[in-house]
């Protein structure tokens, strides 16, 4: 179970701070950790070695393309060591980030996460900009207004244009807050394709349900957390896939016996969700890469080297799109990391439960069209800056959020 689990109140650390120098993961700092990441990738491909920040800054120009702005967000649910990623043995695993995505966007070596270490409360701070301290395995809405919210109260949007993608595991509620001057009327439609797939093989004859339970996994971590599904939930779900994603049962399931996983599904989801309605706020959210809970090595490496793929795939999908290409900006950080081989207090790979350096310090890239190609940034930034930098470029404003605008990505 996760100490956040244990330790609901835990106090978050301020950005900035040295964190890690009294932790037990062999030394390492956040800094220390971004360093490495700056260094790997000089090592191994020479690329980043001439990119400054301050060249960033020069060339900024925050009006150039504010209209009709559109922005993909994916995190990683569960992360990745830089053993997995980044390090030299692990490059292997994600060619798509390093050699096409990482070259055409700019890429922060040191975001630090000093929340709580569990998906969905983690998930929840950073689109709300604020580092929540609810319980991370009950489903409730943030108290704090959502990026979501935020978007279509100042912009007076419609609901059809913010969408969340996301595993089941409590995230039902991520779309909007409780906050009083917020809430459902603003709030991001949720689609939750394990959820999707359930209702969708009640409806269909049931002889795919053991094919797929691989699809079916609602959480790695706790997999006694099932909160099973009422009636009007599978309502909900399957007039989405009717009204929202113009899909039959019967066509569904057939893509979701050609998915390996549920991630796959996922994106499969998003894809359709962009041709259908064209959001230009969206969240996914790829999950597979915790069944490292599992301790299951193999397969958390095969759920590192699909998200790689599928990152690639989407941002294909961006440029290709009409109604995307030229005016959307991506980026991909996953939620946190995972524990140190030499942390004592953790098993390695398989957890993320010592609030250690590495489990904090995660990264950032962007790309679109107003973002400087080719470019990395090791100054520490955090999580939560990411729903004001969003704001900040397309143009509204989100009070209650803590964290700052990335001045390098406006
Ligand atoms: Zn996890």
């Amino acid at each position: 179970m996760h100490r956040a689990a244990h330790l609901p109140f835990f106090s978050p650390l301020r950005i900035g701070d040295t964190i890690g120098m009294h932790l037990p993961d062999g030394g390492l700092t956040a800094s220390s950790i971004s360093m490495n990441r700056r260094g790997f990738l000089r090592s191994s491909f020479g690329m980043l070695s001439a990119a400054s920040v301050r060249g960033a800054l020069a060339s900024f120009a925050p009006d150039a393309l504010r209209p009709a702005q559109k922005t993909v967000i994916v995190t990683f649910g569960g992360g990745a060591r830089d053993e997995e990623t980044f390090a030299e043995e692990g490059q292997q695993n994600i060619p798509h980030l390093l050699q096409e995505l990482l070259p055409q966007g700019t890429f922060f070596t040191q975001v630090v996460n000093a929340g709580i270490l569990g998906h969905y409360v983690a998930t929840a701070s950073i689109v709300t900009g604020a580092y929540e301290r609810f319980n991370n395995f009950i489903a409730q809405p943030p108290p704090n207004p959502t990026l979501f919210e935020y978007y279509r109260k100042a912009l007076r949007r419609p609901a059809t244009d913010t969408w969340v993608i996301a595993p089941s595991n409590g995230f039902q509620r991520i779309g909007g807050s409780s906050d009083s001057a917020f809430g459902p009327a603003f709030e991001a439609g949720v689609i939750l394709p394990k959820r999707l797939l359930s209702a969708a093989l009640k409806q269909g004859s049931g002889a795919d349900t053991d094919r797929l339970s691989h699809l079916l996994q609602d959480n790695y971590e706790m997999p006694l957390y099932q909160s099973a599904a009422a009636a009007h939930d599978d309502e909900l779900h399957l007039d989405r896939l009717d009204s929202t994603l113009r899909l039959s049962v019967a066509d569904f399931l057939a893509r979701a016996r050609a998915s390996d996983s549920a991630d796959e599904l996922s994106i499969f989801i998003a894809r359709q969700l962009m041709r259908q309605q064209s959001p230009s706020l969206l969240l996914l959210t790829l999950h597979d890469m915790d069944i490292a809970h599992s301790g299951a090595y193999s397969l958390y490496v095969d759920a590192i080297q699909r998200a790689d793929r599928l990152c690639a795939e989407l941002w294909q999908m961006i440029q290709s799109d009409p109604e995307y290409k030229d005016r959307t900006t991506l980026y991909i950080m996953p939620d946190f990391g995972r524990d140190a081989d030499d942390d004592p207090a953790g098993n390695g790979f398989q957890h993320h439960r010592t609030g250690g350096a590495l489990a904090r310090t995660t990264w950032l890239l962007a790309l679109g069209p107003h973002i400087r190609q080719n470019v990395t940034v090791d100054r520490p930034i955090a999580s939560i800056d990411l729903v004001p930098t969003v704001g900040c470029h397309m143009g509204f404003p989100t009070p209650l959020a803590q964290g700052r605008c990335i001045q390098e990505l406006l």
